[in-house]
């Protein structure tokens, strides 16, 4: 596990210790929250997180073997819509800049494609640099570029199990896949409804953890929030990652869109088109939900449930779901023919087994359990965004955030 502590000494640090498990936009956006708002205090605050850095399902694929890539492979952009979140985007400064990509509605039929407008009150953001990750990163960091005192991150780092010590006035202790203790907080912060969750056990096997926990804690608040996460469902999505250069990029590049959101097809919902440099472009199909839902169990070889979490994936599958994807991409008329070997990298398939809450949002008022000190945020908690959103995700995690230190 990478980890990176802020440079505020232990010492310094008073209470309440925080353990947040997930470093999406919520879990980062509850860290920053509590470490800005409190800086008298300076929380001792721990981002656990299963990826190798922050943004979860807004994240950025990198690979060293190519310093300039970067593939927005889940949330290419994120809309802003309420007003809450529309005021809170000041706050945020450089962290983000607006989306400019061209977007466009394809009849997966024939191929033909309509502008698709954006309403007056929706704000499309990307990250400073247009990696989505970057907001999340820069979030968590001061002018300077340090880590904003208080915070410590634990990247490829997966909390596997959950306990209290001593019964119910104790601290929560977090331990990884091998029972080892890996860290110790007052409040634990689920941003990432996984380790609540009833698809752990198809995923990793056994009860989710945090349900184990609260069984030995009888606290009626966190039951009632477990119990309406328990009626959520996950829709999935696949997506395959490609990115080329120089004539196969130019191919993408020429087609005069960025985010093409496909209808009428059976296995593809979008193409998200991102160009990079003078002549580079990252390319990410995304599936239609009913064609994941049909190929469980593939998550993508490089996936962190995979890599990390030992989640069981039938890779000898991948290379059949990329195929077909592809092979659904050249049935829609006017769209780039793919000679895998001509890409610099992928086509690679990853699969987003959550990638968006379907059912009952956890109600606000179910979502920060004092007696218990468990907090939930992100996009399956209701706020005034829509569920299963980046914007939701966001603002759920800054509530958490002010409630824990107002605690
Ligand atoms: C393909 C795709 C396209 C999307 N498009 C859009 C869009 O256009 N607009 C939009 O608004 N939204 C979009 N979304 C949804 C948006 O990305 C999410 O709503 C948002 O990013 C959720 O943020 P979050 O912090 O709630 O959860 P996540 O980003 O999922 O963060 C949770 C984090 O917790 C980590 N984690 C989970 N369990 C553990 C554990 N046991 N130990 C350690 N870490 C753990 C995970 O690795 C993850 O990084 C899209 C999502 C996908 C997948």
């Amino acid at each position: 596990m990478t980890v990176n502590k802020a440079t505020t000494p232990p010492s310094a640090r008073s209470t309440p210790q925080v353990a947040i498990i997930g470093s999406g936009i919520a879990g980062v956006s509850a860290a920053s929250t509590l470490a800005l708002g409190h800086p008298e205090s300076a929380s001792a605050i721990t981002l656990y997180e299963i990826g190798r850095g922050p943004g979860g399902r807004a994240a950025t694929r990198k690979t060293r073997a190519i310093p300039a890539l970067g593939i927005n492979h889940g949330a290419p952009y994120a809309d802003i819509s309420t007003q809450q979140g529309q005021a809170r985007l000041q706050t945020l400064g450089a962290a983000t800049r607006p989306y400019r990509g061209k977007r466009v509605i394809i009849d997966g039929q024939s191929g033909q494609a309509r502008a698709r407008a954006s309403s007056a009150d929706e704000t499309l953001i990307t990250g400073p640099d247009g990696e989505m990750a970057n907001i999340a990163g820069a979030m968590l960091k001061d002018v300077h570029g340090a880590l904003l005192p208080g915070i410590t991150t634990a990247y490829s780092s997966m909390v596997r199990g959950i306990t209290r010590d001593g019964g119910g006035d104790g601290q929560w202790v977090l331990s990884d896949k091998d029972s080892q203790e890996i860290g110790r907080a007052d409040w634990l912060v689920v941003a990432g409804s996984g380790i609540a969750h009833p698809r752990w056990s198809a995923t990793f096997g056994g009860e989710p953890p945090l349900v184990l926990a609260a069984a030995m804690l009888n606290d009626p608040m966190l039951d009632a929030a477990l119990a309406t996460i328990a009626q959520q469902s996950a829709a999935p999505v696949l997506t395959v990652l490609m990115y080329a250069t120089d004539e196969v990029a130019a191919q993408w590049r020429e087609l005069g869109f960025h985010d093409g959101l496909i209808e009428n097809h059976p296995v593809l919902a979008k193409v998200s088109i991102q160009p990079g440099g003078e002549s580079q472009c990252a390319v990410v199909l995304h599936s239609t939900i009913d064609y994941a839902r049909e190929n469980a169990g593939v998550y993508g070889s490089s996936s962190s449930a995979a890599r990390i979490g030992d989640a069981s994936s039938d890779s000898t599958r991948e290379e059949i779901l990329i195929d077909e994807m592809l092979s659904a991409l050249a049935s829609i008329p006017a769209m780039p023919r793919i000679e895998k070997s001509r890409y610099a990298f992928g086509p690679l398939l990853h699969r987003w087994g959550n990638a968006f809450p379907e059912g009952p949002a956890l109600p606000a008022d179910l979502a920060v359990c004092s007696h218990a000190r468990v907090a939930f945020c992100g996009d399956y908690v209701r706020t005034a965004a829509r569920m299963g959103s980046y914007e939701c995700a966001w603002l759920s995690g800054i509530r958490a955030g002010e409630q824990i230190g107002q605690s």
